[in-house]
């Protein structure tokens, strides 16, 4: 195609780029081309002018041009040297150049700067361990808007008894408030994707509940294996009594107790169950109040999860 060998460079990657060439399927690279809904999310974000803005997965820089013109600082992360050089590029020579600062490399290993507002159209891939890596995150942000698969998005918003309602569910908010901002359909994005997109609104509750996290998550995983099922029944299979059992013999030696003589972790946990009525209890119906009093009870009792 002689044509295209006469443009300019970024003529051509644009062309390619048309083609869908460009985009790689293992980075979820899905660029969002509606300008409109990256209005809203910014609108929704409500930046300040003294924000610093983390952004993941910038791609083309579509969204970071725009955060560029309102915030302070933006921080993105960018695991696609190509795509990087792509967003060099875009700021290059402009006032933006200074206030962009590029992470290249997963985001999921790399160690996070500060910052006050997490916006982005994340790739869906990593969403789940990305989540948890900004909740856990210190200092806190101050609120995150983030555009998901739309499955997950409902998983994150679930709530007891909801179809969608699971592990994610709890843990999530467990360490923040969780709100659907909007729908978004495949064809805003380029290319399109197989899955509807929706974003959502993620606020750290600050201070956190004091709660150690590792041990609710341990909880939360036995409960929800089996979602359906009583938690009776989810304590009673035999990797858990033998994980639970370790467990409670090394707590014990930590903390110079003896295991008192006969000790028989299944009948310990049942004793437990029946004391916090929860034997009969489905993680589906539990609300994030019920597996707190499980917890500490588990906890007063000796038995951990972590
Ligand atoms: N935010 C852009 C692009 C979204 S596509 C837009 O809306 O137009 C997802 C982007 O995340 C791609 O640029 C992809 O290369 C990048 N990406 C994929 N996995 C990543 C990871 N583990 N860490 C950082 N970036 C990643």
């Amino acid at each position: 195609m002689p044509k295209i060998k006469t443009e300019k460079k970024s003529r051509v990657h644009n062309e390619v780029a048309k083609q869908g060439i460009m985009f790689n399927k293992d980075f979820g690279q899905h660029i969002l081309k509606n300008p409109m809904i990256i209005t809203a999310m910014l609108e929704k974000a409500a930046l300040r002018p003294t924000d610093v803005v983390l952004e993941i997965g910038p791609g083309t820089g579509n969204m970071t041009m725009k955060l560029l013109e309102q915030a302070k600082k933006v921080v993105a992360c960018e695991i696609d040297t190509r795509l990087v050089a792509e967003l060099q590029k875009r700021v290059l020579g402009t006032p933006y150049q200074q206030k962009l600062h590029i992470m290249v490399g997963d985001a999921l290993k790399t160690e996070l700067p500060f910052f006050d507002l997490c916006v982005a159209n994340v790739p869906y891939q990593i969403s789940s361990p990305l989540v948890f890596k900004l909740l856990l995150h210190r200092p806190f942000f101050r609120c995150a808007v983030l555009m998901f698969q739309r499955e997950f998005a409902q998983r994150l918003v679930a709530q007891p008894g909801d179809k969608l309602y699971c592990r994610l569910s709890v843990n999530t908010q467990l360490l923040a408030r969780v709100d659907m901002l909007m729908k978004v359909g495949k064809n805003n994005f380029r290319p399109p994707p197989k899955v509807e997109s929706s974003v959502v609104r993620i606020e750290p509750r600050n201070p956190p509940p004091p709660i150690p996290y590792r041990e609710w998550d341990g909880l939360t995983r036995i409960a929800f294996t089996r979602k359906n099922k009583t938690l009776g029944a989810a304590f009673r299979q035999t990797s858990v009594l033998t994980a639970l059992e370790k467990n409670y013999a090394l707590h014990c030696s930590l903390n110079n107790v003896t295991i008192p003589e006969g000790f028989d972790v299944k009948a310990k946990i049942e004793e437990i169950l029946t004391e916090v009525e929860a034997d009969q209890k489905r993680a589906r119906t539990m609300d994030i109040d019920d597996f707190m009093k499980l917890l500490h009870a588990f906890n007063k009792n000796g038995i951990h999860f972590s």
